[in-house]
């Protein structure tokens, strides 16, 4: 068996990790995990072929060659090794997690920070128990600061994450109607959140809280948090913003002990005002200048299909398509009314993972979508289909079926909110729109 220390030899002279034979690195060691379909220790010989240094696997039958490294499991070697990695360097790292809004945040934090440090950020959404270490891992001597987002659906998950990543610094977004199926509902969401508080209160480390949201005023009161810097809207804050403009754009002013400050950004979605004021409030702690913290929020387009503005051929699209919940969905309803705009259209898909929940918290957006003044209301999947009695709007079992709607009633010149849970994967409907 290999142990971790001769692990982080190999580690420490060939320093990438690879965990899919399609993106071998060569020189990389790679991590022959176990998928839902596929047992990589098979691939550990292919590997090699391709230029990997070593292959680490948990399968003795898979030792073909001594550049198999047996470990007793591939993961748990993973996250060990990134565990040990982390405890060697001694930088920040400003940890993440929320219901909503990370990804976005953490891209902002990362726009700010970079202005003046060399930083790490978590790529795309790689934020879960592979994820995790896998940013870890990419952390090189030359980094200064790294922003890690973390994932969960379940209790302990953060915990178990906050082992790997040991924040210095921590920030949770907000708290609401995500994963409820796993964190047996909203005040097991805020259990599972708050263990990134626990373990910035057991490790010294600092949390940035938004004074406005009380469920992370109460679950910081609790933690016992002593190290604590507050952003929201009241001027007793550390940083406070106000939210000037959010068509099409968000537009705010921000003030702090440096003074006041407007800035213009290319995001929309007036939900995005909390996500900008962590970043300038991180900005401002790390002692990046308010016109450095500026320029990096100006200089921040989205293009991940989240809050994303798109002019197609005929129409204005709201791409929110990459997830949603509850929270997103009410904030993404809520904004697309603030907007101008003509023919106003909400493309909905289901939201998934929501456990018992589902069939009301379903009912409840279809609701808050009938209030609103919005020429065309189209929703999509079985949770809404089976939800639609009553309701006013165009109901569809599957994507498929509100195609093919959308090719015999083209939209033209519209506002057009398309939204809905990652395996909906609404961006299929894109060329329709
Ligand atoms: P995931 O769980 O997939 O990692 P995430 O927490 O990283 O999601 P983002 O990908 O940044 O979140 O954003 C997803 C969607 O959540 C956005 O497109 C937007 O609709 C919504 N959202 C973002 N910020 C907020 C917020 N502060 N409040 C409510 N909804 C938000
Ligand atoms: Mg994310």
């Amino acid at each position: 068996m290999t142990s971790i220390g001769s692990l982080y030899q190999h580690y420490l002279n060939h320093s990438t990790v690879c965990t899919d034979t399609r993106n071998i690195v060569p020189g990389c060691l790679f991590f022959a995990l176990k998928g839902e379909k596929f047992d990589a220790n098979t691939f550990a010989e292919e590997a090699l072929k391709l230029g990997a240094a070593y292959s680490i696997i948990d399968n003795e039958a898979y030792q073909t060659n001594e550049r198999c490294l047996l470990v007793s499991d591939v993961l748990t070697a993973l996250q060990d090794l990134a565990r040990h990695h982390r405890s060697q360097l001694h930088i920040p790292v400003v940890g993440l997690t929320g219901s909503n809004g990370k990804t976005t945040t953490k891209e902002l934090i990362n726009a700010v920070l970079s202005r003046k440090y060399k930083t790490f950020a978590t790529r795309g959404n790689l934020n879960n128990h592979i994820g995790v270490p896998l940013s870890i891992l990419s952390l090189g001597p030359e980094i200064e600061m790294a922003v890690i987002e973390m994932g969960a659906n379940h209790q302990k998950e953060i915990e178990f994450l906050c082992g790997i990543a040991q924040p210095t610094h921590g920030l949770i977004t907000n708290i609401g109607m995500a994963h409820l199926d796993g964190f047996g509902g909203f005040e097991g969401v805020k259990k599972g959140k708050a263990e990134l508080f626990a373990y910035l209160k057991q490790h010294s480390g600092f949390a940035f809280i938004n004074r406005n949201n009380p469920y992370l005023l109460e679950m910081s009161e609790k933690a016992q948090l002593s190290k604590v810097v507050y952003y929201g809207t009241e001027s007793s804050n550390t940083v406070a913003g106000k939210l000037l403009k959010t068509d099409p754009f968000i537009e705010l002013s921000w003030q702090s002990k440096a003074g006041e400050f407007y800035i213009a950004l290319n995001l929309t979605g007036a939900y995005n005002f909390e996500n900008i004021l962590a970043a300038v409030c991180i900005g401002q702690f790390f002692e990046v200048s308010p016109v450095e913290i500026n320029a990096g929020l100006s200089g921040y387009f989205p293009n991940n299909n989240r809050s994303q503005l798109t002019k197609t051929a005929s129409n204005t699209v709201i791409c929110d398509f990459y997830n949603a919940n509850p929270s997103s969905m009410a904030a993404a309803l809520t904004n697309i009314e603030l907007l101008k705009g003509s023919n106003k259209t909400v493309i909905i898909g289901d939201m998934f993972e929501l456990g018992e929940e589902s069939a009301k918290q379903h009912l409840n957006i279809i609701e808050q979508a009938e209030k609103l003044d919005i020429a065309t209301l189209i929703f999509i999947g079985k949770h809404f289909y089976h939800a639609k009695q009553n309701h006013k709007g165009h109901f569809f079992a599957t994507p498929a079926e509100a195609a093919a709607f959308l090719k015999t009633n083209p939209l033209k010149n519209a506002l057009i909110l398309l939204k809905g849970s990652r395996g909906m994967a609404l961006e299929q409907l894109m060329p329709l729109l």
